[in-house]
């Protein structure tokens, strides 16, 4: 699980979108590009070359 205060500060590396957390995947997800940052050991990892692009 991870701060909600620390989600509310954090932007998207790659866009500075507003990033959003899936608690079930364990991801940060950008609203904005869709791109899916990991979540390890409750930090999320906020690294363009960590993120997973979603297919359109
Ligand atoms: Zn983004």
């Amino acid at each position: 699980m991870i701060d909600m205060k620390l989600l509310e500060i954090l932007a998207c590396p790659a866009c500075k979108g507003d990033v959003e957390y899936d608690a079930k995947n364990e991801k940060i997800i950008c609203t904005e590009c869709m791109r899916k940052y990991p979540v390890r050991d409750g930090i999320p990892v906020m690294l363009i070359d960590e993120a997973e692009i979603a297919a359109q």
